[in-house]
């Protein structure tokens, strides 16, 4: 069946191209669908600007669309085992993180839901009773909306369930290579309620399904999740048309941990930092900075249980984490892993694909530890987004604080320490987005996610995610008025 939505309705691409979407678990054919181009991408961005133009969603009452997000709530909730089922086939992701994921989706329509509803402008007070003056706010327009590959529903909900609370349309494009969560969350909102055009869904690469969002005049705003590269090109493309433009982009994560901290908690989650996902999360702890006190047995810890982590499918429920995406990207993951060998980094474990016939088909690669690493290697300064642990050293707070900020990158990142005056100067001294305290990974949508630096600007989640998503306008009126006279 056609798997382009457009103007409400779901059509076949113009090109009449399909795509063979393949698990990458073990190679398995999950589904054929159809390629979009740039004319499809022209068609929903026309959809997306009559129905924003011609309402009715941005005139719809803030409290009435808050109710339909709620709603999408639900109904994941009410699908979310066949919702994961399809993103684990799409990510080779396992199950079980597939589910964790349509929790925090439901939750995530849920907080906009209830943000969309308690929506209200203010009065401002000019100090003169002759006026009436209110500061409203008002949805962006059409809104273009490209997501990735490593958490496809989770990245589209964090942009659409703001861009429905603030009022606006949009038209999605969701990573060529898992494109069956974005297909059903069309079918979820269209059950919903939502009214045609408000929602448009074009399938195809980056540069041809993509681009026009960054570019197209009717475009006002355009949110982009992904790589560094793609995002400098999104931002340059939108220049053009001065589009509002987010951006969220890769990281190069530390996670420094002092002598004094617990060190199960320390392994612990070192691991979880990195091997979650086979390192495929934009806020991977990939660069563990390590005070030399505690660096062999911190190491050796970590190295013994890295080589324990068991690979394997979606649905093999001993498996603790999965393959990578695809062959391209493991082969970039590998040549990241030889040039830090080439530089002077230390094999530890890993370094390698699994052996056996269990995992010949699928893009599998073992968890890596690389010690003795420097800031000035190219591993350590770049996104591998791959199962690739870089283990540098660290003397004191303030080395630990300037090794951690030496990329360009300032998405996230932890500081483990049993001192915590020392964990707050260091949470304040980090150039980051987020800083985790003795813990690593977790989010909630309450608070604002987003990089400094060369991660990104704009923020998801939080009040300032919904901030994105509105203009605000101030609206003056003379309740008095009788003319002034200047040029008279
Ligand atoms: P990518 O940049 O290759 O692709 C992302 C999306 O952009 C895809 O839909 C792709 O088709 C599209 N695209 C590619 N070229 C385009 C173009 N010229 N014009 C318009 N769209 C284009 O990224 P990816 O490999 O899918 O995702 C991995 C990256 O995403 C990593 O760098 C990761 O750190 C980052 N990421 C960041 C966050 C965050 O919150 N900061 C979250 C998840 C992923």
């Amino acid at each position: 069946m056609p798997e382009l939505f457009i103007g409400g309705e779901w059509t076949r691409s113009r090109t009449a191209r399909t795509r063979e979407i393949r698990c990458p678990a073990d190679g398995s054919l999950v589904a054929v669908v159809d390629e979009g181009c740039s004319a499809d991408t022209e068609a929903a961005i026309h959809a997306a600007r009559r129905a924003f133009d011609l309402g009715p969603w941005p005139q719809t009452p803030a409290a009435e669309r808050g109710d339909l997000l709620l709603r999408v709530a639900a109904l994941i909730e009410r699908d979310k085992e066949s919702y994961a089922r399809d993103e684990s086939l799409d990510t080779g992701k396992r199950l079980v993180e597939s589910g964790y994921d349509m929790d925090d989706i439901a939750n995530c329509f849920r907080y906009f839901g209830k943000a969309a509803a308690a929506e209200s402008g203010r009065v401002v007070d000019t100090g003169n009773p002759a006026t009436d003056s209110t500061v409203v706010h008002e949805p962006v327009g059409v809104c273009g909306l490209i997501t990735p590959w490593n958490y496809p529903l989770l990245q589209t909900a964090w942009k659409v369930a703001p861009a429905l609370a603030a009022g606006n349309t949009f038209v999605l494009k969701p990573s060529e290579l898992t494109p069956h969560t974005a297909i059903r969350l069309m079918r979820t909102l269209q059950e919903a309620g939502l009214p045609p055009g408000t929602a448009n869904l074009v399938l195809g690469t980056g540069p041809e399904a993509g681009a026009p969002l960054a570019g197209h005049p009717d475009v006002d705003l355009v949110s982009f999740t992904g790589g560094l590269q793609t995002g400098r090109g999104i931002m340059a493309e939108a220049a053009a048309t001065v589009k509002k433009v987010a951006l969220e982009l890769g990281g190069k994560n530390p996670n420094i941990v002092f002598s004094d901290a617990d060190f199960e908690t320390a392994v612990d989650m070192a691991l979880t930092a990195v091997f979650l996902h086979s390192g495929q999360v934009c806020s991977a702890g990939a660069r563990l900075i390590v005070q030399d006190g505690l660096h062999d047995r911190l190491v050796d810890e970590i190295v013994r249980r890295a080589r324990q982590i068991r690979l394997g499918g979606p649905f093999d429920e001993k498996a603790q984490a999965g393959p990578l995406i695809s062959a391209q990207h493991r082969s970039k993951v590998e040549a990241y892993v030889k040039a830090g060998l080439a530089e002077g980094a230390v094999l530890r474990c890993g370094g390698a694909r699994p052996q056996g016939d269990a995992y010949a088909s699928g893009f599998y690669y073992l968890p890596t530890v690389l010690d003795e690493c420097n800031a000035d290697m190219t591993v350590v300064q770049e996104e591998s987004f791959g199962p690739v642990l870089t283990v540098e050293r660290f003397s004191t707070e303030e080395e630990a604080v300037a090794l951690a900020n030496r990329t360009i990158y300032g998405l996230a990142g932890a500081v483990f320490t049993g001192d915590q005056a020392r964990a707050r100067r260091v949470a304040g001294a980090l150039r980051l987005g987020t800083v985790w305290i003795n813990d690593y990974h977790p989010y909630v949508p309450q608070a604002e996610w987003g990089g400094y630096k060369q991660s990104g600007f704009g923020r998801e989640l939080g009040p300032a995610g919904l901030a994105e998503y509105r203009e605000t306008k101030h609206i003056w009126r003379n309740t008095d008025p009788r003319p002034q006279g200047w040029f008279s």
